[in-house]
């Protein structure tokens, strides 16, 4: 039997139940999963596997895009839906961070 968890906010008993956890955090769009809850005070934490079955949740947000080209360079361009999420405007900065021959990360600085 696996050991009781033990709440960080008020020491109280985490049980494993379902709730609604808002898949990217102020997107306003839920989904129901499996969390770990405080019958104490209500905290919900995640685990790897959890936040891992969000991760695949939040894949709805996913937009393909075609790549432009602006003299030598390639562009991308972001969709209004996102820009106005992420308040992004002209002449912002954004990270490029490169994770292996099939992943970039475009992070908003
Ligand atoms: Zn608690």
């Amino acid at each position: 039997m696996a050991k009781k968890m033990r709440c960080y906010k008020c020491d109280g008993t985490l049980e494993r139940t379902k709730d609604k956890v808002e898949v990217l955090e102020g997107s306003g769009l839920f989904e129901e999963t499996e969390v770990f809850k405080c019958g104490k005070c209500g905290e919900v934490l995640l685990d790897s596997d959890q936040i891992k079955a969000l991760r695949k949740k939040t894949d709805v947000l996913k937009i393909r895009r075609k790549l432009g080209i602006s003299g030598n360079a390639l562009v991308l361009r972001i969709p209004k839906d996102l820009q106005k999420f992420y308040g992004l405007e002209e002449e912002d900065f954004v990270e490029i961070i490169p994770i292996n021959k099939h992943r970039f990360i475009v992070e908003v600085a």
